[in-house]
Parts: C-alpha cells; sequence; structure tokens
C-alpha cells in the first residue's frame, strides 16, 4: 500500500469543482501515489472564484478518508512522510464507509438484558462486566454502556437493527480498544492499528525487538 518511493506531484492545474471537499477530492484521484503538500491541499481547497481560503480544510480531508473511504496515507503510517505530506496511494474506497447502523430501540433492550447491563468485553475468557455508573478504574471515568456492531460494517448492516445477536453492550474504553485495536472479522488484535496509532519511540521500540527477535537487523 505504501509507494516504493517518494514522488512530489507537481500538480498547478486549476480546479474548479464547487465544494471544498470536490476540489480536494480531484486533487487526489490526480496525483495517486505522488506526495500532496499541505501547500498545493490550501490551493485547491480555495475558493477559485471568492479567493478566500477555508480554515477546515482539514476536516475535508478526514471526511475523504472517514465518509468516502479512500485511503490517505499521512506520517503516522509512513516514516518518510513530513506531517505535511498526503499520499492516496490507489482510488479504492472502502465500502460502505461511514454509514453509521444502530440497533433499534427494542434490539437495544434486549441487548441490555441480555449483558446483565454490563459490559459484554471478553478477553481470555474473562468479562469486563463494568454496568453503568460504575468507575472504571483503569480507563478513568464514569461508565456507559453503548452498542456495538459485532461484525464489519461492510457486510450488509442493513439487516441488523432489530438482530440482537449483532450487537453487544460495551463500556467506553472497549468500545475504543475494539475500533482501534481489535480486528472484529478475525477476533484478533489489530497489531498493525496499533503499531500506526503509536509514537516514533515505540514504533523504534517494536522495530528493536523484531530485529531482535528475527536475529538481525534491517539496513
Ligand atoms: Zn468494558
Amino acid at each position: 500500500m505504501i509507494p516504493q518511493e517518494k514522488v512530489y506531484s507537481t500538480d498547478v492545474s486549476p480546479y474548479t469543482q464547487s465544494s471544498v471537499s470536490a476540489r480536494v477530492e480531484a486533487l487526489f484521484l490526480n496525483n495517486l501515489g505522488k506526495v500532496v503538500t499541505r501547500q498545493q491541499i490550501i490551493r485547491v481547497a480555495t475558493n477559485p472564484l471568492t479567493g478566500k481560503e477555508p480554515e477546515n480544510w482539514h476536516q475535508r480531508l478526514s471526511e475523504l478518508r472517514t465518509d468516502k473511504g479512500y485511503t490517505i496515507l499521512s506520517k503516522r503510517d509512513w516514516a518518510l512522510l513530513t506531517p505535511e505530506e498526503y499520499v492516496m496511494p490507489h482510488a479504492e474506497r472502502r465500502a460502505a464507509a461511514g454509514r453509521r447502523v444502530m440497533p433499534s430501540t427494542a434490539c437495544w433492550q434486549a441487548v441490555l438484558v441480555r449483558a446483565n447491563n454490563r459490559c459484554e468485553w471478553s478477553e481470555d475468557g474473562q468479562r469486563c462486566n463494568l454496568a453503568p455508573g460504575d468507575k472504571d478504574h483503569v480507563g478513568g471515568g464514569t461508565v456507559k454502556l453503548t452498542a456495538d456492531h459485532m461484525v464489519p460494517h461492510s457486510t450488509n448492516p442493513a439487516t441488523d437493527p432489530d438482530d440482537m445477536s449483532k450487537w453487544q453492550a460495551l463500556c467506553g474504553r472497549h468500545q475504543v480498544m475494539k475500533k482501534n485495536y481489535w480486528d472484529s472479522s478475525s477476533g484478533k488484535i489489530n497489531v498493525m492499528g496499533i503499531l500506526q496509532a503509536v509514537n516514533e519511540r515505540q514504533k523504534l521500540e517494536a522495530l528493536d525487538f523484531l530485529t531482535n527477535y528475527f536475529g538481525h537487523k534491517p539496513k
């Protein structure tokens, strides 16, 4: 997914689409696999008629990822990028990105009954069992249970709002943990998600661990 080498876009063409989002999207699609800089994004985000520079281009960028399902690499994903550089490696979009399905009220009530009104997260056979109003001594704060769709949203979520077997009650800490670090399709820890999320020092520690583990150092 990460390009072989860093190639900078030299795009200076005009972008006349009517919305900031459409202009930024077109910029990335015209420069697949190339490094697009913050300056280039701001240039096309700027209203071509009024010359007004939008303050919220960063928000539009994140919507291309979350709502439209595009892959846009940043320094977090590729160490060679600076914090002001981005790459869309290909034009494929994750199916059903951004579509958020919720259980019906009756279904959620049935889930809470099954859950005995406690967090249903289970790890090594140990249930979390935190209840609403409890103090979470690990994550801090007061527990609130919310609905978690157990299978990835791309697999036909439309039929699930009334099916209690597709939902579980989770505390806030476990919602975050599952979202970021748990691959619900395989039931395994999302190691790559964790490595992407941690800071550079932690990435280097992981690299050090792996090179020791495999008995050689990379060039
Ligand atoms: Zn929990």
